[in-house]
């Protein structure tokens, strides 16, 4: 149909729409109840979204929104806000919710040791070569804490298995 044009809304209408749509994490498929929308890696807020007024279309709608996901604050918040340097926490909190049957709360605790062991790592500034020749993460406790507490053997056991995992793919 020549001259037919699609009808245009402001894209903030689009997201607030996207976001009464979305009732579960998509990384860990939890039931939102605080929800965080992330496009291309970055959090926009409810404040950014309201200032999102430039008119589009459909067409233009399903690029967003290919690009976009709604997640719960704490996979946001390792999506978003963790940068570390040693362990791949991203994938491996993915390979907690995807092939183990552990509940919410434990994967973040774990998640939440590992990230405080990468942050310890840095801190000490851990060879990186030395990190990654580890045939078994556990010496680099030794290494580091000698006298660490049991959680975060736990936790990095658990890295070990993620790594076992991820080379028999
Ligand atoms: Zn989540």
């Amino acid at each position: 149909m020549p001259g037919k044009q699609l009808k245009k809304r402001p894209l903030s209408r689009y997201l607030k729409d996207y976001k009464h749509s979305q009732t579960h994490c998509s990384q860990c498929e939890k039931v939102l109840e605080r929800m965080t929308l992330v496009f291309r890696g970055k959090i926009i807020n409810k404040e950014a979204i309201a200032g999102m007024d430039q008119l589009i279309d459909d067409l233009v709608w399903q690029n967003v929104q290919s690009e976009l996901t709604a997640l719960c604050r704490f996979c946001s918040e390792i999506s978003c806000n963790s940068h570390p340097s040693y362990f791949d926490i991203m994938a491996f909190k993915q390979y907690l919710f995807e092939q183990t049957e552990m509940n919410h709360s434990t994967i973040r605790e774990y998640v939440v040791r590992l990230r405080r062991l990468d942050e310890m790592l840095v801190a000490h500034n851990y060879p990186a070569d030395q990190f990654a020749s580890a045939f078994n993460h556990q010496c680099i406790i030794d290494d580091l804490l000698p006298a660490a507490n049991d959680n975060y053997r736990i936790a990095l056991r658990k890295y070990d298995q993620y790594l076992a995992w991820q080379k028999s793919y």
